[in-house]
């Protein structure tokens, strides 16, 4: 049997931040996946500030310099562009898997227990199973990912909101030319691109449709299909799923979902790693108070403003004429931009984004 104040299915950023922050709190922790470190997967590898900050509070410092730290963010259209750096602090673009080696050693060193190759399975309601072992846990968390089993066996599915996007990421070695994470806009597809070495970019596209591969969405952005002409592609390309998703709840008896687990937002917030490590702080709070409910709610107040965010990209991706107004009135007035940009990776207060919206809004007017 498999005894703990906390076991966490999953052992994924989310999983293994939350291990961290329930180990500091003193409780007893064991985390179980299905794969072994270093676990990889299909992401655009940008850490905001603001995400880094979070791990910073639990006492996670990841090494700058096995990434590329970034600046500030970048949005490309057809005809305009607009960027601003972020007002604290720098983003860190880091591979997939070397950010999970560091998670992993950060987990090992603070005591907690982990368990590789080790699926989490479900026999009946309310009884765990890894491998031959019953799992008897005070706390249990869902890491599982967006495809969460945990979250279907806790009866959590219910759902206010979903819908899907399909990514694909591919790195290329070729001379840097952005310290920021660029966003390249086109009808129905953007492309991202985050610095992870000095001659190291990831490249990764979202789309509505899931067939649309990288080599067939390049040529949509010439721009950038230029720079990266004869680049060597130093990783197979991989595929993923981009949820939006919207939970009624997140906890149920002893049990509370955290990640994407949890539901997620549209990856081209790049917020996705930022909002599971916040998550994994209310998380360790609320255990240690034995108070779940109050993840619930610190889990809805995490979620709001990130969320709000996503809408308003989503109808940029939705609505071209649109998207080809906003990109212009903010070229014209990039201080916006710069504003929204800092209410994206800063404290989030209810009205924070008015004051950007209804500059943007007048700039729309004038375009
Ligand atoms: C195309 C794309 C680009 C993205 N770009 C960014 C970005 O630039 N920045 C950012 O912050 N976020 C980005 N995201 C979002 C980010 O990848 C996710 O938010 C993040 O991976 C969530 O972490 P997680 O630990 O919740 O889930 P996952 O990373 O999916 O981890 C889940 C873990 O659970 C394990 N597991 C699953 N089932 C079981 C089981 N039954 N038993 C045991 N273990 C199990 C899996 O092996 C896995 O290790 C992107 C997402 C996509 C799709």
């Amino acid at each position: 049997m498999i005894t703990s104040d906390l076991f966490i299915a999953g052992g994924g950023p989310a999983g293994l931040v939350a291990a961290i922050a329930a180990r500091r709190k003193g409780l007893d922790v064991v985390v179980a996946d299905g794969a072994q470190p270093e676990i990889d997967k299909s992401c655009g590898e940008g850490l905001m500030p603001d995400a880094l900050a979070t791990l910073a509070e639990l006492g996670i410092e990841l090494d700058a310099c096995a990434g590329q730290p970034f600046y500030g963010i970048r949005f490309l259209g057809r005809d305009s562009s607009v960027e601003a750096c972020f007002p604290k602090g720098v983003g860190l673009g880091m591979r997939r898997t070397v950010m999970h080696g560091a998670l992993v050693r950060a987990a090992e060193r603070v005591g907690v227990r982990l368990l590789w190759n080790s699926p989490v399975t479900a026999l009946g309601q309310e009884l765990l199973k890894v491998g031959d072992e019953t799992v008897c846990s005070r706390y249990i968390a869902g890491a599982d990912g967006g495809n969460s089993s945990l979250r279907r066996w806790a009866g959590l599915d219910a759902r206010v909101s979903e819908g899907l996007r399909f990514g694909f990421r591919r790195h290329y070695r070729v001379g840097q030319w952005t310290d920021h994470v660029e966003v390249h806009w086109s009808s129905g597809c953007q492309i991202y691109v985050t610095p992870i070495a000095p001659d190291v970019v990831c490249v990764a596209s979202l789309a509505r449709v899931a067939d649309l591969r990288l080599d067939q969405a390049l040529p949509r952005f010439p721009e950038l299909e230029r720079r990266l002409r004869g680049a060597e592609a130093v990783t197979t390309e991989r595929g993923g799923v981009s949820a939006s998703r919207h939970l009624r709840r997140v906890t149920r008896g002893n049990v509370a979902l955290i990640g994407d687990a949890s539901g997620s937002l549209d990856a081209v917030t790049g917020e996705g790693m930022c909002l599971a490590f916040r998550q994994a702080v209310a998380l360790g709070d609320a255990l240690a108070l034995d108070r779940l409910d109050s993840y619930q709610s610190a889990h809805a107040r995490i979620r709001r403003g990130p969320a709000l965010m996503a809408d308003l990209l989503l109808l940029l991706d939705r609505r071209d004429s649109l998207r080809g107004r906003v990109l212009a009135a903010l070229e014209s007035r990039p201080a916006v931009f710069a504003d929204m940009l800092a209410t994206h990776v800063g404290e989030w207060k209810p009205l924070g984004m008015v004051w950007p919206l209804v500059s943007l809004g007048w700039g729309l007017l004038t375009v």
